[in-house]
């Protein structure tokens, strides 16, 4: 295999790794995203609890009052617990309200969560297959690679760069941290095909005729 076909090989394993990336941020968010929503929901769900919980506590307020307005008692103090009483049957009347509100909304939103789980979950899936369909390709790519350019690799993928792994010359510069290169590092890049780490970002320059297709 001659020079430029191994260089087109690097070139696909960096649009591989720019796809690996993609997909495994897709993922991410698609779980993200999952997250919130189910979050949003055991939120409703428990505020539903709360309301019921007060309701109880109302409820055994009530019994309470009752049992004291059955006794006897002074004008004063009969009026004095009808008012509490007025004043937990208002309460108890407007939670209710809240608790049929939050019901409703729990009966919609309860099947909206349940159908994004299923979604979120197929998407999932399927990325899955995917990104273990990508892995194996780059390995197999990886592994016709010669031992030191794997070794320059396996250096710059474990800086985790945000752009890439990979990138080429562009009017003297790095394409993508604008470190300047001499006449002869450019030389060797583009003309000589010779595999080179940049000084300032530790990318790997991939020649100019790999990057634009064309085998000068
Ligand atoms: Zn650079």
């Amino acid at each position: 295999m001659d020079k430029v076909s191994v260089f087109f090989q690097l070139k696909e394993y960096d649009s591989l790794c720019r796809e690996n990336d993609s997909l495994k941020k897709q993922k991410n968010d698609l779980i993200d995203r999952l997250k919130t929503r189910q979050g949003e929901l055991q939120e409703a769900q428990s505020q539903a609890q709360a309301l019921k919980q007060r309701l109880r506590e109302l409820d055994t307020n009530l019994l309470e009052l009752d049992r004291v307005l059955s006794q006897r008692l002074s004008e004063a103090s009969k009026e004095e617990v009808e008012e509490k009483a007025l004043q937990v049957l208002i309460e108890q009347q407007k939670t209710e309200e809240l608790l049929e509100e939050k019901k409703t909304f729990l009966l919609g939103f309860e099947i909206t969560v349940a159908e994004i789980t299923q979604e979120s979950n197929e998407s999932i899936q399927d990325l899955d297959r995917k990104l273990h369909h990508l892995k194996t390709r780059l390995n197999l790519l990886f592994e016709s690679f010669p031992t030191d350019w794997q070794g320059m690799i396996e250096r710059v993928q474990a800086k985790n760069l945000s752009l890439g792994n990979f990138t080429r010359t562009q009017e003297g510069k790095c394409a993508l941290c604008r470190y300047k290169l001499s006449l002869e590092v450019q030389s060797e890049i583009d003309q000589q095909l010779k595999l080179k780490v940049c000084a300032g970002c530790s990318r790997i320059f991939l020649p100019y005729q790999v990057v634009s297709g064309s085998r000068a």
